[in-house]
């Protein structure tokens, strides 16, 4: 339902929290963070209900990192509980949705056919899935998110972070609404331009059936046919 991502320049997990918190009005039933530390380990947390129980987690299960994606779930597919909570996380890789991916089920039996079993009951899962299964075969983070987001159907907005790569953030939007937020040497990710008020005014908002590779020196944006496209930065006035 709401999603968040940062490449900052100190721990993010409390920004992470923080900017969720600004997302709270679009309802939700369960919240996660995942991090990149800058040795490059990718670790994630998630609790059920309120917001506040993810930060309580976060103070006896610290998450270090300078690179991070957050996540307030409002179940479609699956209950709310902890395994269905973003981020979701296979091998290297792990995805935040908002949305439905409509062919979740025939990308899911693809992907236990490969000999991959999901965790949960999300049709989020499968992306996560499929790009681990790329990379395994041997695709860059890059490759494999695209190879994925070629085959994806429905409305959605996506981001992905990877083990092993604290400088990088893969947007993706089709049909919900993404925007990219330009900091001084900090990039960031929203579902909407309130969540980003407190680390930026200036936002790119991401056209139907783009993807942005982002990371801190700015974000490289693409279009529906990959090709590079330009979106203009805009001055926005949100209030902090
Ligand atoms: N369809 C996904 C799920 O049920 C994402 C829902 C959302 O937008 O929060 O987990």
């Amino acid at each position: 339902c709401g999603i968040i991502g940062i490449l900052g320049d100190h721990e993010v997990s409390p920004q992470l929290v923080e900017a969720l918190k600004r997302l709270e009005y679009r309802g939700y039933d369960s919240a996660g963070v995942a991090t990149v530390d800058a040795s490059g380990h990718l670790d994630r947390r998630r609790a059920v209900g309120k917001l506040v129980n993810l930060s309580d987690r976060l103070v006896h299960e610290p998450l270090a990192g300078h690179a991070g994606i957050g996540h307030t779930r409002w179940a479609t597919h699956g209950a709310a509980t902890e395994a269905n909570a973003h981020p979701h996380r296979r091998g290297p890789v792990a995805v935040v949705h908002n949305g439905i991916i409509e062919n979740f089920r025939e990308l899911r039996d693809e992907v236990t056919r490969l000999g991959m079993q999901p965790e949960s009951q999300t049709d989020t899962e499968t992306v996560a899935l499929l790009t681990a299964w790329h990379m395994g075969q041997g695709l860059a983070p890059v490759e494999a998110a695209r190879a994925v987001l070629a085959r994806l159907d429905g409305a959605f907005a996506l981001a992905f972070l990877f083990e092993g790569e604290p400088d990088l953030m893969i947007a993706a939007r089709k049909g919900s609404p993404l925007a990219v937020g330009h900091g001084e040497g900090e990039m960031f990710l929203g579902s909407d331009a309130i969540a980003l008020a407190p680390f930026t005014d200036r936002i790119t908002y991401l056209e139907d059936g783009d993807h942005a590779v982002i990371r801190r020196s700015g974000a490289e944006i693409f279009d529906a046919e990959g090709r590079p496209a330009n979106r203009e930065i805009q001055q926005i006035d949100v209030g902090a």
